[in-house]
């Protein structure tokens, strides 16, 4: 071998040696990101937040793991507009979709314009996927594939908009719908035995995380459950003292629980950040079939905090520190800008409503107080939260409350602190003007 051969050879090795040096280095300052997003799971749901009968020992640890959030808000006490919130980081109001949930008939959906957080990461050569309900729109220019999404598999709208469940439900229904059970854009089922469904959804989840351990990925998994109809597999039915209720919340933490071993057998632990939360506070209406609020006013679909305030649970070994009850006011609004800044992406050019908390996550700073406005499920201006005070209408009349001192929302306060009532009823307003001005259009077919 001469001597300009070896030069060469070793000129090559060394190249490969700091490319991938490059790249390792790139990988690791650019997180995987996680989104476990439950359906209508409560405040009081799970045993980190206080659940005596309900015991999720996987979330338990991640939550110990990571930080708990106790002031975490969601865009909208309802599915759809929820949604919207967390993949825009805007309210619903402001993306058009504010006005209640999408059915099968509905012509209307995300706007394709919009930017969600799977096509800002798209522009960072991450590998997206939205496994589970998705609810945006049915229609093809409305679904993940068009949304910044590269797999998709699951229910492209609620798991009760299905003849099968009505039927069940009523012998004589006459709802003419059916549900899709989707892998990209084919039918691989029609109103599909759901008690399947937590499970296949973690398997397909495990699947991508392997698939895609060598790049960076953002999984968006919206476990359908516990939304009802509920379903658990024979693996976790009858396991739980809460009665079935209990036994979907266990096959959720199950499934938590799963993903998190694989990112740790795969190594990719320390390099991906993972967040749990829900769309919006439980359903009560059918009797042991809806979940807990814990000691917060309301449910699903009102805007007292049972409706809006959510279990979040954001992990990432070694970055965010372990055992944190973070208390600050956060909403899902905030996700996009600050995974943006973590995964050093481009913000959408359209205005956002949410802001960037990674230092307060990462433990590198503060970030500032942004006040939380409260809509009806319709979209209707309810009130505003700034601080520690909340101003709320029922409709009729309007309330101030503390929610830190009074987390059950039972004293009024609007008759003493009258300077504080005035005050936060001109902000609410001022925020809902400012959004109303900002509205862009929601998509149509
Ligand atoms: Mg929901």
């Amino acid at each position: 071998m001469s001597w300009k051969y070896k030069t060469f050879v070793i000129t090559i090795i060394s190249l490969l040696v700091v490319a991938n040096a490059f790249g390792n280095k790139q990988r690791k300052e650019q997180p995987n990101v996680i989104i476990i997003f439950a359906d209508d799971l409560g405040y009081g749901d799970l045993s980190c937040y206080g659940n005596p009968t309900i015991h999720t020992p996987n979330l338990d640890q991640m939550a110990s793991e990571g930080a708990k959030l106790t002031q975490f808000y969601v865009g909208s006490p309802v599915c759809t507009p929820s949604r919207a919130a967390l993949l825009t980081g805007c309210y619903p109001k402001r993306v058009g979709l504010h006005q209640g949930v999408l059915f099968p008939q509905s012509e209307t959906g995300l706007n394709p314009d919009e930017t969600t957080i799977a096509e800002l990461l798209k522009k960072q050569d991450y590998s997206t996927a939205c496994i589970g309900k998705w609810h945006l729109g049915h229609h093809p220019e409305f679904m993940p594939l068009n949304q910044g999404f590269d797999v998709f598999y699951g229910f492209p709208y609620s798991n009760d908009m299905s003849r099968k469940e009505q039927l069940l439900l009523k012998p004589n229904s006459k709802y003419p719908y059916h549900l899709p059970w989707l892998s990209q854009k084919d039918t691989l089922d029609v109103d599909p035995d759901q008690s399947v469904v937590t499970r296949e959804l973690t398997n397909k989840s495990l699947e991508f995380i392997e698939k895609n351990q060598h790049n960076n990925f953002f999984l968006y998994l919206a476990y359908p459950m516990p939304h009802i109809p509920l379903y658990a597999s024979s693996n976790f039915k009858g396991s739980s003292p809460r009665g079935l209720y209990g036994d979907v919340i266990t096959e959720l933490d199950w499934g938590v629980g799963q993903v998190l071993n694989q990112l740790r057998k795969l190594n990719l632990d320390k390099n991906t950040l993972v967040v749990f939360t829900s769309d919006n506070g439980p359903w009560k209406v059918y009797k042991t079939e809806g979940g807990s609020s814990g000691p917060l006013r309301g449910a699903k679909g009102t805007i007292w905090e049972g409706g809006v305030r959510e279990p979040a649970i954001f992990w990432w070994p070694g970055q965010i520190e372990s055992r944190q009850q973070i208390m600050n006011l956060v909403t899902s609004m905030d996700l996009l800008p600050t995974i943006a800044t973590i995964c050093h992406a481009d913000l959408p050019q359209n205005t956002i409503d949410g802001r960037d908390i990674s230092k307060l996550l990462l433990g590198t700073g503060d970030v500032a107080d942004k006040p939380f406005v409260y809509y009806t499920k319709h979209g209707d201006l309810a009130g505003v939260r700034v601080g520690a005070y909340k101003l709320i209408s029922d409709g009729k009349s309007f309330f101030l409350y503390n929610v830190e001192e009074d987390i059950s929302e039972q004293y009024d306060l609007k008759d003493k602190e009258t300077a504080q009532f005035h005050r936060l009823m001109e902000l609410m307003k001022k925020l809902d003007n400012k959004i109303t001005e900002g509205m862009r259009p929601i998509g149509r077919i």
